[in-house]
């Protein structure tokens, strides 16, 4: 599932692409990801600007001329394609919703099983974001701020991590790559942290978040016949889908196993 990374890298291509362009055209091809009825979707999407583009969470956020807001999540399979006129189109899977704007240019929604494309008041925008906990790379993410967050927690660190009311922001592939930056094993229970472990996890946190931007994020699929960086991140990640391959830190195999309901990765010599 995209995470901060990758969709800090679409809002990116969002606002190189279609930022200030006014939706001339509004497609559904599947009724289901979306949560209003299409001629209502319509009516308050098309020939309405857009004048946003925010970023909360895992959450995307289009903000129209018409006071309403689109709202994308991508879940597991979403993915986002811009189709620019006269150019080849490489579809990164079924397009369910399409935004056309005046310069002939398309933005597709494609794959949305459990993603979706939602019409928002600004109120409805509004409780999204109250919804969710800081995000690390917002300034008020302090070590203060995140040991409070910690404090008080008995679960294992790494489904708190990736607990969006916490931090938001953080899924499981990122999960899995701070736990072994900052040496330390998915399932330790919380309160079994020390302090330095503590500061550690807190300092690699924005760090990998930001080299994954910085390295295009982990989505294989590119946004736009131009875009080169997308999928950059994966050659980068030292435990995340590498089982049994060898930690390139100390040569053991890379360990598997469920944690917290999700696939944890991990080294058993370089985490404690
Ligand atoms: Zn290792």
């Amino acid at each position: 599932m995209p995470e901060i990374p990758e969709m800090e890298t679409y809002k990116n291509y969002l606002q190189r692409s279609v930022l200030g362009k006014r939706i001339v055209g509004t497609e559904i091809t599947r009724a289901r990801s979306t949560n209003v009825p299409t001629d209502e979707f319509v009516r308050w999407v098309q020939d309405t600007s857009i004048e946003q583009v925010l970023r909360y969470g895992k959450y995307l956020i289009l903000a129209l001329s018409s006071g309403k807001a689109l709202c994308a999540h991508m879940m597991l399979d979403g993915r986002m394609y811009y189709e620019v006129a006269g150019e080849p189109v490489e579809l990164p899977g079924r397009s369910h919703i399409r935004l056309k704007f005046a310069d002939h240019s398309i933005l597709h929604f494609c794959d949305l099983r459990l993603g979706y494309l939602k019409l928002l008041e600004p109120s409805q925008v509004d409780a999204i974001k109250e919804g969710l906990g800081l995000d690390p790379l917002d300034a008020e993410f302090s070590l203060a701020a995140f040991l409070k967050i910690l404090s008080g927690k008995r679960g294992m660190i790494k489904p708190l991590l990736m607990d969006q009311k916490n931090i938001s922001g953080i899924g499981n592939a990122y999960a899995n790559e701070i736990l072994f930056a900052a040496g330390i094993l998915p399932e330790r229970k919380t309160p079994t942290l020390t302090d330095g472990e503590k500061e550690r996890l807190y300092g690699v946190i924005p760090d990998l978040l930001q080299q994954g931007i910085a390295k295009g994020g982990y989505i294989e699929e590119p946004f736009a016949p131009w875009d080169k960086l997308s999928g950059g991140m994966i050659p980068h990640f030292k435990v995340y889908d590498r089982t049994g391959q060898p930690c390139l830190q100390c040569g053991e195999p890379i360990q598997q196993k469920i944690v917290g309901g999700r696939n944890a990765y991990y080294c058993l010599t370089c985490q404690h």
